[in-house]
């Protein structure tokens, strides 16, 4: 059994043939999937796919999708989001509000900080913060995207402390960055970017894990594997991804499948 730990199932990518994809999945061993939140507006539908019995669901403010956050600059002082978009309850407050109401919820994600958009980044640190303090407050996982800010986000989680870890997912450091974010109770996402042959220091650092140190993950409907470039990725892709990391392993797919899945049920508490 395979379990696709991160992947967008709600994203309008999947309203066309969503069931006929979760069967693709089931035909290939993929049984169970964690869906993360990106924004608020998006949270009813990701709440929705968790009512089925092979759906984990999170909750979080992904900093891609920035500007559709509202939250109140006061909160976050002395970092500001759009100043013209403040709202009695911000966000944030949902977000606490919607994990109390939610118990099934087994992390809060995806949340983190992308280094590609150097303008925003004051504010994307903010919004992380906070949702580190959640998690913490909770003892929930939680997700992370950390794009070109490996080192800041692995100090930054060592200062905070949380006691339930996360998951780097869409893993693309080093070995040492890895280390680091081991050694602090987190798990490395690997997917797609793991598939392609000139990822030569992330496979080197795939091979070298330890077999409680990762789980498998598509980020479905982006990061298509190698072979599928353009195209809308799905969880049915994860078996690929796992006859993958297998042989950068020199492990069997079975020897894969059972770390990966028993890494990704310790961490969200799955009861599968
Ligand atoms: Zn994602």
């Amino acid at each position: 059994m395979l379990i696709d730990a991160h992947c967008h199932l709600d994203f309008s990518a999947f309203d066309v043939d969503r069931e006929a994809m979760f069967e693709r999945a089931r035909a290939v061993g993929v049984e169970h999937f964690v869906v993360p939140g990106t924004t608020r507006a998006r949270w009813s539908a990701v709440l929705a796919l968790g009512k089925r019995d092979d759906t984990s669901v999170c909750l979080g403010l992904h900093p891609y999708f920035l500007d559709d956050h509202e939250v109140n600059a006061s909160r976050l002082a002395p970092h500001r989001l759009g100043s013209d978009r403040l709202t009695e309850g911000d966000d944030l407050d949902a977000l606490e509000a919607t994990l109390d109401a939610h118990p099934e919820v087994v992390a809060v994600g995806e949340c983190g900080i992308d280094a590609r958009f150097e303008a925003s980044l004051d504010a994307q640190w903010a919004l992380f913060e906070a949702q580190l303090r959640i998690a913490k407050a909770r003892h929930l996982p939680v997700v992370v995207h950390c794009v070109r800010a490996n080192d800041q986000v692995a100090k930054r989680l060592k200062e905070v402390g949380l006691p339930a870890g996360g998951l780097i997912h869409a893993f693309a450091g080093s070995r040492q960055q890895a280390e680091r974010f081991l050694a602090l109770g987190f798990l490395l996402g690997l997917g797609g970017a793991a598939t392609h042959e000139r990822a030569q220091r992330l496979r080197r650092c795939v091979a070298a894990l330890p077999d409680h140190g990762y789980v498998l993950e598509t980020d479905s409907p982006d990061m298509p594997p190698a072979g599928f470039k353009g195209e809308r990725n799905e969880p049915a892709r994860l078996a690929g991804i796992a006859d993958e990391v297998a042989a950068l392993r020199q492990q069997t797919r079975s020897e894969v499948a059972a770390a990966s899945t028993a890494n990704a049920a310790r961490l969200f508490r799955l009861s599968l």
